[in-house]
């Protein structure tokens, strides 16, 4: 019997689930002694990614004593950084007993490793397992984590799971009881998904200058840490904090959590997708996908009113030490008002070059830039490589990779950055540093 794939979509319009017994690879039944004690094993174990963002390919229960599981990330085309998210639930557990997984990362070979992942009992608190390790099993290089469960399900992920319902549940009530925030819609998603924008706009502000602010994240779907971020500045935002108060009071602030919201709720890895994806593509017209066309009628509405003064594009999963921008050399940028107000800006976050003794270390909120050659050939214009040309002359565009994949990178280390990056612009702003 052939080990049998499928793809998310058909697995759930067939399924719904997958048992143990109709995916037993054919490695796996050749030794009899294994196969006895699968067979007689009268247990079911049930794998599924049945849900929103529920991710992941080839998944394959190849033993039930222990339980073991193999699975490969979510492919969007030719492995590397497009084959990264998975999320899956298992159920049919005994609480106590120890769960293997088997992250197969061969052919075509998958970038993205977290060291630690994610697991929970409920979908609503997640914890990290222990460390796994690389292994070669049967020839092909593995990533093996194991994991005590103390639940009869449990769910596994890449990384902490971040979902529209996230917006829904746990920042639209903050929102509506906010008398400056608004909650509108961006576009619809080619599969009429909403994206959700929230403009923090304080109408009775009586600051002679308004700056624009204008903060996104998840442009690939797999970086749910970069809308982690984003979610926690949007709560700060509404904390009463002073800072956030005199930033808001400053600036009117847009932020959307989640750009590719097919991508998230479909729980593909997003990047690299075809024909590009959410963060290429940005100089054609139209571009192909709607939030990028809504995008950039809004920031071209922006620049009539000389903003934006800054947009932050929010990535991930940075690597494994700190939160860092992505940003061209100082002299690439196109005005004497950009290199200078960036350069302040970093000066205010305390803002570091990113180099190979820094890689040692770890933080949430130690932020570094790492500068870079900028390509402009037409297929590989990004948001930010759109904002700097087509807006206006001072503003500070960004790329950040948020710090995923760390032993911090939980909610709470989220939130950490989400502050410190806050209140930095916080003070380049109430400061009057930035020059327009
Ligand atoms: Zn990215």
């Amino acid at each position: 019997m052939k080990n049998r794939i499928l793809s998310r979509r058909k697995f759930v319009k067939q399924t719904g689930l997958i048992s143990t017994m109709g995916f037993i690879p054919q490695a796996l039944i050749s030794g009899a002694s294994y196969q006895n004690t699968f067979f007689n094993n009268k247990r079911n174990i049930f794998l599924s990614t049945d849900f929103i963002s529920g991710g992941g390919e080839d998944l394959t229960v190849i033993s039930n004593d222990p339980v073991t599981v193999r699975f490969k990330p979510h492919n969007e085309a030719d492995g590397g950084w497009s084959q990264v998210w998975w999320y899956f639930m298992v159920d049919g557990l005994t609480p106590g007993e120890k769960i293997t997984l088997q992250l197969d990362r061969d052919e075509p070979g998958s970038s993205g490793i977290s060291p630690q992942i994610f697991f929970s009992y409920d979908q609503q608190l997640w914890g990290l397992t222990n460390t796994g390790r690389p292994a070669e099993i049967e020839g092909r290089d593995f990533f093996i984590y194991e994991h005590i469960v103390r639940s009869k399900k449990v769910w596994f992920a890449y990384d902490l799971p971040y979902t529209p319902d996230h917006i829904d549940e746990l920042l639209l009530p903050a929102v509506k009881k906010d008398p400056d925030a608004d909650v509108v819609e961006l576009c619809k998603t080619k599969n009429n998904h909403s994206v959700k924008m929230f403009v923090f706009n304080d109408k009775n502000s009586l600051t002679e200058i308004k700056y624009g602010i204008w903060l996104q994240a998840r442009s690939h779907a797999f970086e749910s840490g970069a809308s982690w971020v984003l979610h926690e500045m949007a709560l700060w935002l509404m904390s009463g904090d002073p800072e956030a108060e005199a930033l808001r009071r400053r600036a009117s602030i847009t932020v959307i959590p989640i750009v590719d919201v097919d991508g998230v709720i479909e729980g593909r890895t997003g990047k690299n997708q075809n024909p590009y994806d959410h963060n290429r593509g940005w100089d054609q017209e139209p571009a192909y996908w709607q939030q990028i066309n809504s995008s950039k009628a809004l920031l071209s509405s922006m620049a009539d009113q000389n903003m934006p003064d800054m947009y932050i594009d929010f990535h991930g999963p940075g690597n494994s030490s700190h939160p860092y921008f992505i940003v061209p050399f100082e002299e690439l940028l196109p005005t004497e008002k950009q290199r200078l107000n960036r350069s302040k800006f970093f000066e205010t976050l305390k803002c570091k070059e990113l180099d190979d003794q820094a890689r040692l270390s770890q933080s949430m909120t130690q932020f570094y830039y790492s500068p870079r050659p900028w390509d402009k050939s037409a297929s590989l214009i990004n948001s930010r490589g759109w904002v700097t040309m087509n807006t206006t002359d001072h503003n500070i565009a960004l790329t950040i990779e948020v710090n995923m994949n760390t032993p911090l990178s939980t909610r709470s280390g989220y939130r950490a950055e989400a502050i410190e990056l806050g209140r930095a612009i916080s003070g380049y702003f109430t400061n009057d540093y930035h020059q327009r």
